[in-house]
C-alpha cells in the first residue's frame, strides 16, 4: 500500500534540477562504459532498504519509483524517468540505503556496482559535480522530510534526548521524532515495542530493533554507519579526529592515493559542526552552517575513498614500535604508517543544560569584530578570570553599553597581565563580579535572559542579557596519548619548531633530520588544527594544517 504522506513526491516539487537531474545523452554514454546495460520489468526491486553497498541505475527507458517503507505503508518519495539516476549519500559510505527503489515501468537500466561507481566519480569531473549534488540535495530533503529508518520517542527535558538528536543531526541522518509530552498517541507505540516512559529516550532503529537510552556507538551500529574495519592492514594513514583538521587531512590524504582510515569519537565536523553559522571562511560571504561544511566534506573524503568510522574514538596510541597502532574500543588495533592527530580541543563550559541551544545564537567562545558589532549598544557577560577574558571585556566595553565580567573564584587569574587588570579596574563600563557562576540561560531562538548565583550569599540575579562570552579556555583532547608525544603545560600537542632540543632528547628522537613542520616528537605522527599547540583556533587554520599535513605525511612514508 503507498500513503502519499508528502504533498507531491520529491520529483514533482519546485526547484528539483538539482535533486534529480537529467544526464544527456554523451553522459549517459559515458557511465555505460564502466557498467552493464539491462532491461528491468514493472514491480522488479532494484534496491532494498536497509540493503549495503548497494549499486547504481541510470534510468534508460520506463521508470523507477523510490518510496519509503515504513511496516505496511509506503511513502512515495521519488519517480526517476530516462535520464535519472537512483541514489544518495549512503551510496558512498556503503550505510544501509533508507528507501526502497522498485520499477513502475518497464524499461532499460544501465547499472554500475559500488566500486565501478567510485571509480567513476573519482575520475569523470563534470559527473562527479552533478551526482554529488543531486546526492547532497536528497539527503536534505530526506531529513528535511524525516524520511529516514529511525524513530526517535524522548522528552525535550531529558538530556538523553537531546544527545541522541544531537548525534543524529550531526551525522546527517534523518529521523522522526515522537515527543512524550505532547504527542497523546505515543503510548500505543510504547506499549507495542513493550517499553516504558522510563526508558527514553528510546530509538526505534530501522523498523523493529528497540534501543532504550542507547549509546551513541550503539545508535551507529545498529544504523550500520561502519563497514567492519580490518585489524591486519596497515593503513598509510590513519586520522584521528573528524573534525575540520581530521577531513581536510582525509579528503587531501586519499585524493593524492594513499590508503586513509579516519577514526570519530562522535560526528563529522568537530566543534565547527556545532557553529550555526560560520562567516569568516573563506570562499562562503553569506556563511556556511558548520553542520553544512561538515557533510560537504565528510562526503567530499568518502568520494576520495577514505574510510570514515564514526562513534569509535582512539582509547590509546600504542607507539614503542613501528608500525604504530591505535587502539580502540572492543581492544581494537588499528595498525598505521602514520598517523595524524587532529582530536582538537573542547570548550570548558558551564553545566548549564541547554547551552549548546545558544551556541552561535547569544553564546560565543571568542569576541572579535563580528560579535562586537552584535551587541553593539547592550549588556554583555564575559565568563573568565584569565587573560582571554580580561582582552575580551576590555575590547567588548568599547561598543557594549555594560560587561558583566563573571569570575568563579574570588578573583582575577593571578597570570591575567597587570595591564589588563588595571583597564579593567578602571573601566567604568566593565562590572566585575567574584565567586559568581552562570545558574541558567533562557530565550527561544536566540538567548534573552541569563541569570547567575553569588556563591557567598546563594543570591540569584536574573537579567535581561542575550550576549555571554564563555572565555573559560579549551582543554586539548589529548589524554589518550599517554605520554607517546610531547606535549605543552596545557597539554597541547608540541610539532616541528615548537619542540626544543631538550624535548627531542627527552622523547629519544631517533633521526638525523628535525622533525617536519607539523610533526610530533613521535616520526611520523603528525598534530594539526586545535590540538597543536600554537595553533590558531579558526577552521581556516584547521583546515590549511589539515591539507599541509599530507605532503609530510608523504615524506615520511619515504623515510
Ligand atoms: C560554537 C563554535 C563556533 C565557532 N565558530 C567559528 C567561526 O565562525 N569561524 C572559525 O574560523 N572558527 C570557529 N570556531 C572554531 C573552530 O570551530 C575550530 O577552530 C575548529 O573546529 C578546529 O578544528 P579541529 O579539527 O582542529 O578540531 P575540532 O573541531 O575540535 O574536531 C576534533 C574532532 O576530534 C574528535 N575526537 C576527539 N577525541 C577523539 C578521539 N580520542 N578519537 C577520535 N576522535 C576524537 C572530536 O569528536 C571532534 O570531532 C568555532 C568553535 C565553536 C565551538
Amino acid at each position: 500500500m503507498t500513503d502519499r504522506t508528502l504533498p507531491v513526491p520529491l520529483t514533482q516539487s519546485s526547484g528539483t534540477e538539482r535533486m534529480f537531474p537529467k544526464l544527456t545523452a554523451a553522459q549517459i554514454k559515458r557511465i555505460a562504459a564502466h557498467g552493464r546495460v539491462r532491461s528491468i520489468r514493472p514491480g522488479e526491486v532494484l534496491a532494498e532498504a536497509g540493503e549495503q553497498a548497494l549499486p547504481f541505475f541510470v534510468v534508460t527507458a520506463g521508470e523507477v519509483e523510490i518510496v519509503r517503507p515504513s511496516g505496511t505503508t509506503e511513502t512515495l518519495v521519488a519517480v526517476h524517468g530516462p535520464g535519472q539516476f537512483t541514489g544518495e549519500v549512503n551510496m558512498l559510505s556503503g550505510r544501509p540505503a533508507l528507501v526502497r527503489a522498485r520499477v513502475s515501468e518497464p524499461g532499460e537500466v544501465i547499472e554500475l556496482d559500488r566500486e565501478r561507481f567510485l571509480a567513476l566519480v573519482q575520475t569523470d569531473s563534470e559527473l562527479s559535480e552533478i551526482i554529488m549534488r543531486a546526492f547532497i540535495v536528497r539527503r536534505v530533503e530526506l531529513i528535511a522530510h524525516g524520511l529516514g529508518d529511525v524513530v526517535l520517542v524522548g522528552s525535550n527535558h531529558c538530556s538523553g534526548t537531546l544527545r541522541v538528536k544531537e548525534f543524529l543531526t550531526r551525522n546527517g541522518h534523518p529521523y522522526s521524532y515522537i515527543d512524550l509530552d505532547r504527542d497523546a498517541d505515543v503510548q500505543v507505540l510504547l506499549d507495542r515495542f513493550h517499553v516504558t516512559a522510563a526508558d527514553v529516550p528510546v530509538v526505534i532503529c530501522r523498523g523493529d530493533v528497540v534501543l532504550r537510552n542507547p549509546t551513541n556507538q550503539q545508535i551507529a551500529a545498529c544504523l550500520g554507519f561502519n563497514e567492519a574495519i580490518d585489524e591486519t592492514q596497515i593503513r598509510d594513514v590513519v586520522i584521528v579526529g573528524a573534525g575540520p583538521a581530521g577531513l581536510a587531512a582525509a579528503v587531501y590524504a586519499a585524493s593524492e592515493g594513499l590508503d586513509v582510515l579516519v577514526l570519530e569519537t562522535n560526528a563529522p565536523g568537530g566543534q565547527a559542526g556545532s557553529s550555526s553559522k560560520i562567516e569568516n571562511y573563506l570562499g562562503f560571504p553569506t556563511g556556511i552552517s558548520g553542520q553544512a561544511l561538515a557533510g560537504r566534506a565528510y562526503t567530499q573524503a568518502q568520494k576520495f575513498g577514505a574510510h570514515v568510522v564514526i562513534a569509535r574514538g582512539a582509547k590509546q596510541l600504542a607507539c614503542d614500535h613501528k608500525p604504530y597502532a591505535i587502539e580502540i574500543d572492543d581492544n581494537l588495533r588499528v595498525p598505521a604508517r602514520t598517523i595524524i592527530i587532529a582530536t582538537g580541543a573542547a570548550y570548558r563550559k558551564p553545566s548549564v543544560e541547554n547551552l549548546s541551544q545558544f551556541e552561535g545564537a547569544g553564546v560565543y567562545y571568542g569576541a572579535t569584530f563580528m560579535e562586537a558589532q552584535l551587541c553593539r549598544g547592550e549588556e554583555v557577560v564575559v565568563v573568565g578570570g584569565g587573560n582571554s577574558a580580561g582582552q575580551a571585556a576590555v575590547f567588548l566595553a568599547q561598543t557594549a553599553k555594560r560587561v558583566h565580567m563573571l569570575v568563579r573564584s574570588n578573583g582575577l587569574a593571578e597570570s591575567m597581565s597587570r595591564y589588563l587588570i588595571r583597564r579593567i579596574e578602571q573601566n567604568p563600563a566593565i562590572v566585575l563580579r567574584t565567586n559568581t557562576e552562570i545558574v541558567a540561560l533562557e530565550g527561544s531562538d536566540h538567548l534573552e535572559r541569563v541569570s547567575w548565583r553569588d556563591a557567598g550569599t546563594g543570591d540569584i540575579e536574573n537579567h535581561y542579557i542575550r550576549h555571554i562570552f564563555l572565555m573559560t579556555g579549551a582543554v586539548p583532547s589529548t589524554q589518550w596519548l599517554d605520554g607517546c608525544v610531547a606535549l605543552d603545560p596545557k597539554g597541547f600537542i608540541k610539532t616541528g619548531p615548537e619542540l626544543s632540543q631538550d624535548d627531542l632528547v627527552a622523547a629519544h628522537w631517533p633521526l638525523a633530520r628535525p622533525p617536519h613542520l607539523l610533526e610530533t616528537s613521535l616520526p611520523g605522527v603528525f598534530a594539526v588544527g586545535d590540538v597543536r599547540c600554537g595553533n590558531i583556533k579558526r577552521v581556516a587554520s584547521a583546515v590549511g594544517e589539515g591539507s599541509i599535513a599530507i605532503s609530510f605525511v608523504h615524506k615520511a612514508l619515504h623515510d
